[in-house]
């Protein structure tokens, strides 16, 4: 290469830098909820749109979609049914910022009423880990391919946890769901901040080993405040192509089976990887999940995304149902009461490639289909992948509120095993008026089980039996 090649190339490579760094626009870009019912309506949904704006994909049924101005005015010839959520994105993040300004210069701002910086999120996870030594500990799970630290707080009650149920919950795979970090922040805030004062949060805490990872993609949500708020993916460098991969399109169970939901093509927003698990962001949580797994605590593993509002079990990579799926629609119901007891915003539940869209390589597929542990992608609501700060804490409320009652109903009651609880009555006072219903309806019975004194003439049950049993009761039982 000649020195002015060289020289050409250099002003060509700077510019290329310069283009990619410049602040990303999207003026007069619409966000669309289109209802395509046909498939060529489908194809020409994903021929027109310059994204497709959900999660889980698109398909048969209604999915949201950015539309450029001219592509919009295409659209609107096809007369596919729709609804405009936003006639300008660009309007929308600017109002997000100046809110964020208002905010900020305000008195004593809350640290959930605008949209935090990564470095604000480690800062505040830095103060609460200092502030509750004895229930918090903060650790590095893994390194982004910037090397950001990839940060984990374990928050849990005093005891073993030897055979403590283990919960992970983690959120941000997808840089531009920005209320997702917050929705884990504020569930560490209430776990941490109220657990002196509120004897729901302190059981929960107490009874659950909770491994809480606010952002998976530090990379990509850093990028996505910066420079393009519609950015999805994380920050590899894909040489000669588009950057990034799809994190939850990089797990390896069923990992790219198909090009349904998930891309071999760098330059799609659901980019699965060159191989399953080539991306380092999520190495760190998948040996967690294994490490659990194999020590049979893991329960639930929770993966929080906006802003589809649904709460999707397995699988996304077919269609069949899994084995698990009574005890999953089960579980469902429970987080789908919790969620909608904030505001009663609706929050449907199922299988997800069953009420959604099929996908491969995603958290829940991995965590279910390799250990056979419960696994779920929260989708909050929100209308957007940044709605308004004023939305920020609501949506937080509903993620607490969806995650307490499950929460609840991975702990183990304790019961008392003396003899004298006969009614096995798991709340205090275990000994009462209602253990000598139950002896003497065994006794008369002849239930085997009233013979405390463990005679072996007949006739077994006698009047030691009960003599017995009155000794048992004044001794009481141990605590649990
Ligand atoms: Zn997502």
């Amino acid at each position: 290469m000649n020195s002015r090649a060289a020289l050409a190339a250099l002003v060509l490579a700077a510019g290329v830098a310069l283009a990619q760094d410049a602040p990303v626009r999207y003026d007069g870009h619409h966000a669309v909820r289109v209802t395509v019912s046909t498939a060529r309506q489908l194809q020409t949904v994903r021929a027109l749109a310059d994204d497709i704006l959900t999660c889980e994909g698109s398909g048969l049924g209604t999915f949201d979609v950015r539309f450029s101005p001219e592509r919009f005015r295409a659209f609107l010839e096809a007369g596919i049914p729709h609804a405009v959520l936003s006639d300008d994105l660009q309007r929308d993040i600017d109002q997000i910022w100046a809110d964020d300004a208002r905010v900020r210069a305000g008195d004593d701002p809350s640290w959930f009423a605008t949209y935090r910086s990564l470095a604000e999120i480690n800062a505040r996870i830095d103060a609460l880990v200092a502030a509750f030594p004895a229930l918090a500990t903060v650790s590095t799970i893994g390194t982004s391919i910037q090397s950001r630290p990839i940060r984990m707080v374990r928050v849990t009650g005093p005891g073993s946890t030897a055979n403590r149920p283990a919960f992970i919950i983690q959120s941000n795979q997808h840089a531009r769901e920005w209320v997702t970090p917050h929705a884990s922040m504020f569930i560490l805030d209430r776990f941490l901040e109220t657990y002196a004062t509120d004897a729901r949060i302190r059981n929960i805490v107490d009874n659950i080993d909770f491994y809480i990872i606010p952002s998976v993609n530090p990379d990509g949500y850093e990028y996505s405040r910066t420079t393009n708020n519609q950015w999805r993916k994380n920050r590899r460098d894909n040489p000669g192509s588009c950057d990034g991969v799809d994190l939850n399109r990089n797990w390896g169970f069923q990992w790219g089976i198909d090009n349904t939901g998930s891309s071999g093509s760098t330059c799609s927003e659901t980019y699965r990887g060159p191989a399953a698990w080539s991306e380092p962001e999520i190495a760190g949580i998948k040996s967690l999940v294994d490490t659990l797994a194999a020590q049979g605590r893991l329960k639930v593993h929770w993966d929080i995304h906006t802003n589809g509002q649904m709460f999707l079990s397995p699988w996304g990579y077919t269609t069949n149902p899994p084995p698990d799926l009574p005890l999953m629609d089960s579980l469902g119901a429970i987080v789908q009461a919790g969620l909608q007891s904030v505001r009663g915003t609706p929050y449907p539940y199922g299988q997800g490639s069953v009420i959604l869209y099929l996908n491969n390589g995603n958290t829940r597929d991995y965590t279910y289909g390799v250990h056979g542990k419960m696994a779920w992608t929260l989708e909050l609501g929100g209308n957007a992948f940044q709605p308004p700060v004023s939305e920020i804490l609501p949506l937080c409320h509903e993620a607490l509120a969806g995650l307490l009652p499950l929460a609840e109903y991975y702990i183990v009651p304790v019961v008392p095993s003396c003899f004298a609880n006969c009614d096995a009555s798991t709340a205090s006072p275990f000994l009462n008026v209602n253990d000598f219903t139950c002896f003497t309806n065994l006794f008369a019975s002849g239930d085997t089980r009233a013979n405390c004194d463990a005679s072996t003439t007949p006739p077994v049950l006698n009047v030691n039996d009960f003599t017995c049993f009155l000794n048992q009761f004044s001794a009481g039982c141990s605590a649990p």
